[in-house]
Order: structure tokens, then sequence, then C-alpha cells
């Protein structure tokens, strides 16, 4: 039994590139946070765009994600 133990190798640490990952994450949070909006506010005296047309678009999520709508 510890001649087994003893073959298996010891695991190498894995470096996570923090600093590299920081700015990507915040971009795509950035970005997750705008289609939120556009999905989830995107209506009415919120609209920032005028017409419906962003809100037609996104209207089916907007009830798959149960946001109230009309
Ligand atoms: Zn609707």
């Amino acid at each position: 039994m510890t001649q087994a133990a003893a073959s298996i190798p010891a695991p190498i640490p894995v470096r996570i590139p923090i600093r590299q990952i920081v700015p990507w994450a915040v971009l795509v949070g950035l970005l997750a946070l705008i289609a939120l909006y556009f999905v989830s506010t995107e209506q009415g005296a919120a609209s920032v765009i005028a017409n419906h047309y962003v809100h037609e678009f996104v209207h089916d999520g907007r009830h798959l994600l149960a946001f109230p709508c009309h």
C-alpha cells in the first residue's frame, strides 16, 4: 500500500493569473449588466432608445426571465 502511494507523483499547483483575468471579468460583467438592463428595464419612461425596437427584440426574453411587461 505504501509503495503504490509513493509512486504517485505529487500534484503540481496550477497558478491562476488573477491579474490577467480581472480586466476580462470586469468587461464581461459590464456587458452582462448592459444586456440585463435591455432585457429587464428598457421600456416606457426608462427607455434609452426611442421606439420599441429593443423592447420588442428582447420581448420573449423578458417573459422567459419573468420580468413584468404588459
Ligand atoms: Zn410582454
